[in-house]
C-alpha cells in the first residue's frame, strides 16, 4: 500500500522533509530567490535576492552550493567562491534580461561613449561584467552609482532600474541601456490603476524594475529584499505588490494577519523552472555544475568586488 503524502496547502510535507535529509548528506547548501516556487523555498537553507544569495554562498564553509534560481545567479557565486562547485537546478533557468545584452555589444557601444563608466545590473552574463566598472543590484543602486567618479554612466542593462536611478542621483547624467525584465516590464499603469480601484485601502509597493510610470504612483520603490522590510513595518493589513508573486510565500510568512494582491501574470517562467523534481535530481547527481572560465572569473570579479565593498 502507498501511503499518502501529507500535503499542507501546495506543499508535499513529506518530499521536502526528504530533500531537506538529502540535502545534509549531501553536504550541500541549497540557496533559493524569493522568486522561486514556495516548496523549493521550504527545502532551502536560504532565501533571498540576487545579491543576498551570492554574499550568503560566498562566506558559507559549505564546499557545495545548490542555486535555485537563474543562471546568471549560480555564475555570480561561482565568480565569488571559485573553490565550491555551484550546481544551477535547472539548466535550463535563465534570464531574457540578462539575455537583452552581449559582450560585443557593450564593447561596440563603450567606444561611443569615451568617459562614460558602466554600471552593470547583476542581472547580466559573466562576459557583460568584466567590461564594466561596477555592478549593482536593485538593493544598492543608488549608494554604487554615487560612489562613481565619472559623471556621465551607462547603466545596463535594465532601463527601468537606470530610470528609477537617474530620478534619485539626478547628479549623474544616466544613458540606459534599452533591455528590461519581461515579467516587471508588461505591467501598465492601467493594470495598476485597475488594482488600486479594487483595493483602495492598499499600499503599493514596486520593485524599481517596473516602468517609471508605475512607479510614480507607488507608495514604497524597492528590491525585493526591501519590500519584505517595509511590510513587516506597515500596520496595515492589505498591499498590492508590484514584483514576481514568489514573493508572496515570504510576505505571508512574516506578515499572516496581512493580505497580498498580485497583478495578473507577474509570474517569471524561468524561476518557475525551479521545481522539486529538479532539485532533487540536482542534490542526487550534484550537477549541472556552473563554473566561470579563470579568465572571465578575474575580470568579472573586481566590478562585483568594488560594489560589495560599497555595500
Ligand atoms: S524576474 Fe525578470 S530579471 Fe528576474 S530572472 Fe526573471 S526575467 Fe530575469
Amino acid at each position: 500500500m502507498t501511503e499518502k503524502p501529507i500535503l499542507v496547502g501546495d506543499f508535499n510535507l513529506r518530499e521536502i522533509e526528504e530533500l531537506k535529509v538529502l540535502a545534509r548528506r549531501r553536504k550541500a547548501l541549497v540557496l533559493a530567490h524569493y522568486y522561486c516556487p514556495p516548496a523549493v523555498q521550504e527545502v532551502a537553507n536560504f532565501v533571498g535576492d540576487s545579491l543576498g544569495l551570492s554574499q550568503t554562498a560566498a562566506a558559507s564553509p559549505v564546499e557545495v552550493i545548490i542555486f535555485a534560481g537563474v543562471h546568471f545567479m549560480a555564475e555570480t557565486a561561482s565568480i565569488l567562491c571559485p573553490e565550491k562547485k555551484v550546481v544551477l537546478v535547472n539548466p535550463e533557468a535563465g534570464c531574457p534580461m540578462a539575455d537583452m545584452i552581449t559582450y560585443k555589444g557593450l564593447a561596440a557601444r563603450k567606444m561611443e561613449l569615451p568617459g562614460a563608466a558602466v554600471l552593470t545590473y547583476v542581472n547580466s552574463p559573466a562576459a557583460v561584467k568584466t567590461l564594466s566598472d561596477m555592478c549593482c543590484t536593485s538593493a544598492n543602486v543608488v549608494p554604487v552609482l554615487k560612489s562613481i567618479p565619472a559623471k556621465t554612466v551607462l547603466m545596463t542593462p535594465d532601463q527601468n532600474l537606470a530610470a528609477f536611478a537617474q530620478k534619485l542621483v539626478p547628479e549623474k547624467k544616466i544613458i540606459s541601456w534599452d533591455g528590461f525584465c519581461p515579467t516587471h516590464h508588461r505591467l501598465s499603469q492601467r493594470i495598476l490603476n485597475g488594482l488600486k480601484v479594487k483595493y483602495p485601502e492598499a499600499l503599493v509597493a514596486a520593485h524599481p524594475e517596473c516602468r517609471p510610470e508605475v512607479l510614480a504612483t507607488a507608495d514604497f520603490i524597492g528590491s525585493t529584499s526591501a519590500i519584505i522590510k517595509y511590510t513587516k513595518g506597515e500596520t496595515t493589513r492589505e498591499f498590492i505588490i508590484l514584483t514576481e508573486q514568489g514573493i508572496g510565500h515570504c510576505l505571508r510568512l512574516d506578515r499572516p494577519d496581512a493580505v497580498f494582491h498580485f497583478p495578473e501574470g507577474m509570474i517569471c517562467p524561468n524561476m518557475k523552472k525551479n521545481t522539486l523534481a529538479d532539485l532533487r535530481r540536482a542534490l542526487e547527481t550534484l550537477s549541472p555544475e556552473v563554473r566561470v572560465s579563470a579568465e572571465i572569473r578575474r575580470a568579472a570579479l573586481a566590478p562585483i568586488e568594488k560594489m560589495l565593498r560599497i555595500t
